[in-house]
């Protein structure tokens, strides 16, 4: 049996939460390439945002082809 787990931030960590996001935010992406397949990774455009608050985010989360390819194929378990 699995209960939704509801958790509530406090304020201190709202706003270390908020600091860090505005860091990641402002930070230009830098070009990368896969460790695993050597290509160069692409950028996922992801929107953050804080539960109680307006605050939202956008963050460029680096993504290789590769690694959706193998999530197709479920959760591997290889470590
Ligand atoms: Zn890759």
């Amino acid at each position: 049996m699995s209960i939704p787990h509801q958790f509530e931030i406090d304020q201190s960590l709202r706003s270390a939460v908020k600091t860090l996001f505005d860091k990641v935010s402002l930070c230009p992406p830098q070009p990368r390439r896969c460790l695993r397949c050597g290509q160069e990774m692409q950028y996922l455009n992801a929107t953050f945002s804080l539960s109680g608050t307006d605050c939202t985010w956008q963050v460029l989360l680096p993504i290789c082809p590769c690694e959706l390819e193998s999530s197709h194929q479920g959760p591997s378990v290889t470590q």
